[in-house]
């Protein structure tokens, strides 16, 4: 996404002072403007079903992140900021497909920053083979289109940190260790300058060392940390706190840094992520919401693709439950959505484009359970199986 492209927060924007150095002005009301929390939580709304919490906090840190770059600009610029503010890059626990990513992708979007996705199983430590954290600021440089200065405000998502844990006693098969990923990602969360490389291969959009300073870079960690709240409930029962009742998300609610190093965290690395949140399990309810409610659902999109021939598209709703109770068994969260989607529509919009007589196609509960064809309504005819 371009400078200025999309901007659901135009009337929010600070005016231009004419006392504010230029590189405030181009970066903070040109290309970004800062919208307050609130703001954040409902645009982020608009294509995150629940996981209330988990925005109310990521709003918070990401509007101070953005005041921190804003005092990080100014004093760059000649003014001296009465206070430092420490950086707020951020931890999501929770389980997989339940918006981890989706959120970070949506705030990258909402604010009009870059954002680079990447997996911390695919790193590895400096000095052996495979990608290294680098990797991950070329990425972001790129989705920048090569703009340097806007990759420096950009977010970078780090996928499954939790794969990085050091298991005492536990010999892994990666060379490079989970430890020795920390240690190199803390590199660029700790806010310094990194030399980042051209990677080779024509499209390559560096064609020499950059020098980038991560410092103004918002870094979002994720993972699913499967046992973290055995480790919470264990330190809460040996304190002498009850545990009775507590849920699996209040129990995630309670995490603290020694939980983390206990799970194989490193402390050092833990202290340059000091806000954490997390998502709760997506149940039957917020599929079918997710199915139907963002502004890019599923149905929404089959919707838009069958038009393109002029065909209605109908999913009943005992078919959005269908679909919901399937991928609910597959365990993969809101990801499964689509691929059963896909497996319940493939035959029908193969078929479809060759057809003129069609003008409705009714997804029923039969056709997402039994793998029978969704109903086809004929144009100006009784209801027809395909
Ligand atoms: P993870 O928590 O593993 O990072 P993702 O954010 O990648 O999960 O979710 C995978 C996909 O599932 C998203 O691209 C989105 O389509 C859907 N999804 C997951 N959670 C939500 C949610 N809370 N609201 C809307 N869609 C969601």
């Amino acid at each position: 996404m371009t400078g200025g492209a999309f901007n659901p927060f135009a009337q929010q924007q600070r005016p231009k002072r004419s006392h504010e150095p230029k590189a405030v002005q181009a970066h903070l009301v040109g290309d970004i403007s800062l919208p307050t929390p609130s703001r954040i939580f409902a645009a982020m709304g608009d294509y995150v079903i629940g996981q209330e919490r988990a925005r109310r906090t990521l709003s918070v840190a990401v509007y101070n992140h953005y005041k921190r770059a804003i005092a990080s600009l100014r004093r760059d610029a000649g003014d001296t900021p009465p206070v430092e503010i420490a950086k707020s890059n951020i931890l999501m626990l929770g389980p997989t497909g339940s918006g981890k990513t989706l959120m970070a992708q949506t705030l990258a979007r909402l604010l009009n920053v870059p954002i680079a996705l990447s997996d911390a199983t695919t790193l590895t430590a400096a000095g052996f083979v495979g990608e290294d954290v680098e990797t991950i600021l070329h990425k972001l440089i790129s989705a920048a289109e090569g703009d340097v200065e806007r990759a420096q405000l950009g977010i970078i998502y780090v996928d499954e940190v939790d794969k990085l844990a050091h298991k005492p006693g536990y010999s892994t098969t990666r060379d490079a260790g989970g430890e020795g990923v920390q240690q190199a990602l803390l590199t660029i969360l700790e806010g310094k300058t990194a030399t980042v490389p051209p990677l080779g291969g024509k499209t390559n959009i560096l064609q020499q060392n950059i020098v980038m300073d991560t410092s103004n870079i918002l870094f979002i960690c994720g993972g699913a940390f499967v046992g973290l709240t055995d480790i919470v409930r264990e330190r809460l029962e040996e304190s002498g706190v009850s545990v009775e009742g507590l849920t699996e998300d209040d129990l995630l609610d309670r995490v603290q840094p020694q939980d983390l190093y206990r799970f194989g965290l490193i402390p050092e690395f833990v202290g340059r992520i000091p806000i954490v949140s997390h998502t709760e399990e997506l149940g039957d309810t917020d599929m079918v919401r997710i199915l139907t409610e963002p502004k890019n659902a599923l149905v929404k999109q089959y919707q838009y693709l069958f038009s393109f021939e002029g065909v209605e598209d109908e999913f009943t709703p005992e078919a959005l439950e269908a679909i919901a109770q399937r991928t609910l068994e597959r365990g993969t969260g809101a990801r499964g959505l689509r691929s059963i989607c896909e497996d319940v529509l493939r035959d029908t919009m193969y078929e479809v484009p060759d057809r003129s007589d069609v003008a409705r196609v009714v997804v029923t509960r039969e056709a997402v359970m039994e793998e029978a064809t969704p109903t086809l309504v004929l144009r100006d005819a009784a209801p027809q199986d395909a």
